[in-house]
């Protein structure tokens, strides 16, 4: 019987013992299949040899791991911030980042991040952002979102590292392109899976105010964060042109909504861009907006663009994070990392592309680190 060809990434553990069945395997082969994905962290069935040959090779054929090619990456000197531009079947290229955090307080276990796209460019046109002014490309399907998690979790496994937290944060909107993130999300978190707790997943949405709806009702325990960039909704729009009028007040309401809910505390994001939503007036309004909802703000000095707006300095950024705490909004600035490898979203894909060419595999880190 044929069951069929795509991605095994794809599926869920519940269709990976619906698929077994189909191939008239026995149902313990689902284990070693989800194993051989998931923890041995296989690029390819061959590879996989608690299974035989014939098996292999007939997975392979019909239902492949297909890791994207790793096309380019930048990475710290440290290598705690790598980027990856990542190029799938189609030739479809992305931008997948790792952080690498030391243990919280000097104990525990490292920490890693990876940040992951959702859109091939972006549809929502943030005028500070390279994807947004990429514009729209395509939506990119689960087992494209579960490769890029893996992707590092492979570049990770020579140091004895683990992803510890999965950031929707990478080119695209993920709530543009639900189903497919939702779906990746139940991979990832899905014990049989990769195994990821809920709550080690935040999702960052520019404001699809339905997706936070039905977000909010999905049981799920993952973390949201609204991407809100202004205190105002003139202000917004600027930054932001594709938000609807009002967003910035039903933007908070969906907020509230989605912590009553879950019981999840949400995060705003705030670029700050010098001169343009950097002020203390500004920090005043966005406190007023807030006052009321225990909603933590990130603000995020601005990685410079092509577009030409630029970071503010060290000291206003102190300030305006001052600002906010005197009027009790609780506040973190977000570490700066990776600036010199281009990491804001889009940048090392438009460098690519502003090269002409797109080098073959280069591997820019050190041979031990790999
Ligand atoms: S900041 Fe995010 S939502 Fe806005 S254009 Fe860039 S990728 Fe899209």
């Amino acid at each position: 019987m044929n069951a069929g060809s795509g991605s095994f990434y794809r599926l869920l553990p519940e269709e990976v013992d619906e698929r077994v069945r189909l191939l008239g395997l026995p149902a313990y082969r689902a284990r070693q299949l989800l194993e051989g994905a998931y923890r041995q962290l296989a690029g390819s069935w061959e590879e996989v040899t608690t299974l035989p040959l014939d098996l292999r090779r007939r997975l392979d054929a019909e239902l492949p791991l297909r890791p994207p090619a790793e096309v380019r990456t930048a990475s710290t000197p440290e290598a705690d911030t790598v980027k990856a531009l990542l190029r799938f079947a189609d030739g479809t290229l992305v931008e997948t980042v790792l952080m690498r955090y030391p243990p919280r307080e000097g104990r525990g276990h490292p920490r890693a991040t990876v940040c992951v796209s959702t859109q091939a460019g972006c549809a929502m046109g943030c005028v500070f952002c390279a994807t947004g002014q990429m514009g729209f490309e395509r939506n990119l399907r689960a087992e494209e979102i579960v490769a890029q998690v893996l992707h590092f979790a492979r570049w990770l496994r020579p140091l004895g590292q683990h992803v510890t937290n999965v950031v929707f944060m990478g080119m695209g909107e993920p709530l543009a392109n639900y189903a497919e993130t939702l779906r990746a999300v139940r991979i990832l978190t899905h014990p049989r899976a990769f195994g990821l707790a809920q709550r080690a997943v935040t999702i960052s949405t520019v404001g699809v105010l339905s997706g936070i709806e039905k977000l909010a009702g999905e049981g799920l325990q993952v973390g949201l964060a609204i991407s809100l960039h202004a205190p105002n909704d003139a202000l917004r729009r600027q930054l932001v042109p594709t938000a609807a009028p009002g967003s910035v007040e039903r933007l908070i309401a969906a907020a509230r909504r989605y912590r009553e809910r879950t019981g999840r505390r949400v995060t705003a994001e705030y670029v700050l861009i010098e001169g343009v939503n950097d002020s203390l007036g500004d920090a005043e309004e966005l406190a007023h907006l807030l006052r009321g909802t225990d909603i933590h703000v990130n603000l995020i000095p601005l990685n410079p663009t092509a577009a030409g707006y630029r970071r503010p300095a060290p000291s206003r950024v102190s300030a305006f994070a001052r600002a906010l705490r005197r009027m009790g909004i609780n506040c973190t600035v977000r570490r700066e990392k990776g600036t010199e490898i281009s990491a804001a979203c889009g940048q090392l894909r438009t460098d690519a592309a502003r090269s002409a060419v797109i080098p073959e595999p280069v591997a820019t880190l050190p041979s031990t680190q790999r």
